[in-house]
């Protein structure tokens, strides 16, 4: 299977070509997206907005080999009908076209032809063949589409998205399977959750290519679209099901301005092990043999645990208060099947628990995963030691101050703490805070947090694979000076 990205951008571009912010002067200087579309050998294309067949162009890239288009849906970035008058006007005019869509979608196109073409296009004898794409109930025993003939069938699956309005009707997400056996996922554009019965039809899909739309970036709330919270939550559940394994390339498409600049927003999609190619891109995806357990779904075979265990790997994020040093910490972490979130922060008794820190830690808990799990606790050793999924703890700081009562014992425990967290065999990832840039504390206590919690960082620090400073919500990589590769190290 060889996929070709036409397009990576929303329905506007990025840059919006009117636009003047940051994140769109970013884009203008180094990258301009169109709107999103993806061909596979050449074949097979899907969603054709007004920009792509140009931007093919611009690309070298010929459509006249093109047998099969799947449409998700008829918002105008996703479906362009004029581009098949223009096809009228070439060579590939009497070859044979399955246009696959929403009814909503097919009614556009036959309608925009018979305005223009004088004739409708569904009619006998015409080169185009109009086929419904209704998703299915999410079993994998559903009969897919089988486009093509001969050696050159694929089989499509359309899926329920969490898109579409009144006039546009539900929009669908392709399910393809290439007559090499590649297996391709194009999850655009849809809102989270995905619909119970898609997640059902990806369950052990295992794909080699998974395309998410992630166009709302760290401004959440524009339409029915995934941001990076969200497209990391869903990256997550895909890896919970089996379709994303070893070795699937997840990519994010449908970008817009509402994401941080490019070279930003390459490195947290780095952390949730996908990527953002550009325009033009193409992935020869090595031929695989078609999945035994198709009809008989082995669902346990992918879940955490369960594979190949990751080397450790160890950050530590330190920043002041309210510096965004949780956040980036829980970003980290967001597209991992399991997490064990530590929290050192529980007041030691729950009667001391006032009204602001009840509402803090219920703040804190909502942000995080389902699938989370949270253990409060000041016993940290025996989490490093023991085997299990990444953990995050929150905070170092806050441990400090839990023991800071008895210097004596506070000192042991954070020796062992630096021990343990030297040879810890999984993936944990530390927030502490940034102290004694200020004044000097006015208190004997307060000079000794600061000193046991500093020289505490520093032993942290020299022990762990990656320190980061969070500044005024901007992650700066203090260690180590080169680029890291925080997935890259993950077998899994
Ligand atoms: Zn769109
Ligand atoms: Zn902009
Ligand atoms: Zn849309």
């Amino acid at each position: 299977m060889r996929v070709t990205l036409l397009g990576t951008g929303s329905a506007d571009g990025w840059p919006n070509p009117w636009c003047d912010c940051a994140s769109c002067a970013w884009a203008r200087e180094h990258e301009v997206r169109g709107q999103t579309a993806v061909l596979v050998d050449d074949t097979l294309l899907i969603d054709c907005g007004p920009d792509v067949p140009r931007t093919a162009a611009r690309l070298g890239v010929r459509l006249s080999g093109l047998r099969h288009l799947l449409i998700s849906h008829a918002h105008p970035d996703h479906l362009g009908p004029e581009s098949l008058m223009w096809r009228s006007w070439s060579s590939a005019a009497g070859r044979p076209l399955d246009i696959v869509g929403p009814p909503a979608a097919l009614a556009v196109c036959r309608e925009f032809l018979t305005r223009w073409e004088g004739a409708d296009p569904a009619r006998d004898g015409s080169a185009l063949r109009f086929v419904p794409a209704t998703a299915g109930g999410g079993s994998p025993q559903d009969d897919p589409l089988r486009l093509g003939v001969g050696d050159a069938v694929y089989l499509v699956r359309p899926l329920a998205a969490r898109h579409g309005d009144a006039s546009i009707g539900p929009a669908v997400l392709y399910d393809v399977t290439a007559p090499d056996g590649g297996r391709l996922l194009y999850g655009c554009d849809t809102a989270a959750p995905l619909p119970a019965t898609t997640l059902a039809a990806v369950t052990d899909r295992a794909y080699d290519v998974v395309l998410l739309e992630e166009n709302n970036g760290d401004r959440p709330g524009f339409g029915e679209h995934l941001d990076l919270d969200s497209f990391a939550e869903l990256v997550a559940e895909l890896r919970r099901r089996g379709a994303v394994v070893d070795g699937t390339r997840v990519l994010a498409v449908h970008l817009s301005h509402r994401n941080p600049p490019g070279d930003e927003l390459a490195r947290r999609l780095a952390l949730l092990g996908a990527q953002a190619p550009g325009d033009g891109a193409v992935l020869d995806l090595t031929p695989r043999a078609p999945l035994p357990h198709l009809q008989t779904p082995a669902p346990t075979a992918h879940l955490a645990g369960a594979a190949a265990t990751p080397p450790p790997h160890r950050v530590l994020i330190t920043g002041g208060a309210r510096s965004g040093k949780s956040a980036e910490a829980e970003r980290r972490l967001l597209a991992e099947p399991a997490v064990v979130y530590v929290a050192t922060s529980a007041p030691p008794d729950p009667a001391d628990a006032d009204a602001e820190w009840s509402a803090r830690i219920a703040a804190h808990r909502a942000r995080r995963p389902a699938a989370w799990t949270t253990v409060e606790t000041l016993d940290l050793v025996p989490l490093l030691r023991s085997p299990g999924p990444p953990l995050l703890v929150d905070g170092v700081g806050l441990w400090v101050a839990a023991l800071l009562d008895d210097p004596t014992e506070l000192a042991r425990r954070a020796g062992e703490l630096v021990e343990a967290w030297r040879h810890t065999a999984r993936r944990v990832v530390a927030v502490t805070d940034e102290v004694g840039s200020g004044v000097v504390p006015s208190t004997a206590d307060g000079r000794r947090f600061r000193d046991a919690l500093g020289r505490l960082n520093a032993e942290l620090a020299a022990a762990s694979d990656e320190v980061w400073q969070v500044v005024a919500g901007t992650p700066v990589r203090l260690r180590p000076r080169t680029k890291p590769s925080p997935r890259a190290v993950r077998t899994t």
